[in-house]
């Protein structure tokens, strides 16, 4: 069960609310957010509604059986919008694109990506500092001074930065350099980390889990926004299959199944999601079709010199071809009625 308070309840009313509904069999968490306040009841659901609808203090009532409840649609129809400033946004009905390399590697790098994605009117620019390597010997990022540097450049051309925070310990530090907090497929069951992103106010965008279920995914969603942040972004990555000719398989499935069951916008990687360079530009536009909100991919001026994940990355003309054709495609889509 969700309640949605009214902004002036009283402390009073709130109390004498919280004291009837646990009666009634409900454990109750209280969320605050930035954009509202709310009550989660957990318990048994058979009791008459009226029996506290009338009560003083409360804008609605809800009842969501699921396991996750306030990144359900069953009680906010209305998809959620995420505003990142200066016009940049990702949500239903629009198509964000997010491209940049899968490592930020040094200046001159950061200064070329940055120019490509101006060049192709492309507002987001992705990339990590702080790198989840499978090996302790690969690249694992430039860090904290890295990030101030990208921010410094990203800033200058008016690009928003994406990136990935892996410990809670990095929160703090990366905040006023980033718009978009990634956690990454190998940290979606961080439950620290969720519990912590839940109380900044920035858009936090949350990567499948490796071996993750769609069910999954949104518990951990609900982790951050029953912490108190409301800014969340869902992203299909690819799963561990047992099919080996790809690097993982990019559950499509997983795009119009999340926007039915939850309000949050949702956001396709095809560069993860397949791991084969050639094949990245079909998925992505697959991944448009599929109903995504925006498509996250990785490009690098030469690939084959990336510090990581060039196997999968697009040269800049590749990526100037695949933005057009995301946007056309989009275009396309908009004009399909799809069910
Ligand atoms: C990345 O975006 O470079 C990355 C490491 O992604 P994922 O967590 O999906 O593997
Ligand atoms: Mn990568």
């Amino acid at each position: 069960m969700i309640i949605q308070l009214k902004q002036d309840i009283s402390e009073r009313q709130k109390e004498s609310l919280i004291k009837e509904v646990n009666e009634i069999g409900y454990k109750i968490t209280e969320v605050k957010t930035q954009l509202g306040d709310y009550l989660v009841g957990i318990g048994k659901s058979d009791f008459d509604i009226r029996r506290i609808g009338q009560k003083e203090g409360i804008e609605d009532i809800h009842i969501v059986s699921d396991e996750y409840k306030l990144v359900s649609k069953k009680w906010k129809a209305k998809p959620t919008s995420i505003d990142l400033g200066d016009g940049v946004f990702i949500k239903d009905g629009d198509m964000a694109i997010m491209a940049g390399p899968c490592s930020i590697e040094s200046e001159e790098q950061i200064r070329k990506v940055i120019q490509h994605l101006k060049d192709n009117n492309i507002k987001m620019m992705r990339g990590g500092v702080f790198k989840p390597r499978s090996s302790p010997y690969a690249f694992r990022g430039l860090g904290l001074e890295g990030l101030k540097l990208w921010y410094e450049l990203a800033q200058e051309a008016g690009i928003k930065i994406v990136t990935e925070v892996m410990q809670v310990s990095q929160i703090e530090e990366m905040y006023p350099y980033v718009d978009i907090y990634q956690v990454g497929a190998r940290n979606t069951q961080n439950f620290n980390l969720l519990d912590e992103l839940g109380k900044v106010d920035k858009a936090v965008m949350i990567k499948r889990g490796i071996s993750g279920t769609i069910e999954e995914l949104l518990q951990s969603a609900e982790y951050v926004f029953s912490g108190g942040n409301e800014k969340l972004i869902l992203c299909e990555r690819g799963i561990r299959t047992y099919e080996k000719a790809s690097r993982n398989t990019l559950d499509l499935n997983a795009v119009p199944i999340l926007k039915a069951k939850s309000h949050l916008p949702v956001v396709v990687d095809p560069s993860h999601g397949i791991g084969i360079r050639a094949y990245v530009p079909q998925m992505a536009l697959s991944g448009v079709m599929s109903g995504a909100d925006g498509i996250i991919y990785e490009t690098h001026e030469i690939p084959e010199k990336a510090y990581s994940d060039g196997q999968q990355t697009l040269d800049f003309a590749q990526s100037a071809l695949l933005a057009d054709q995301i946007r056309k495609t989009f275009a396309m889509r908009k004009t399909f009625a799809l069910l």
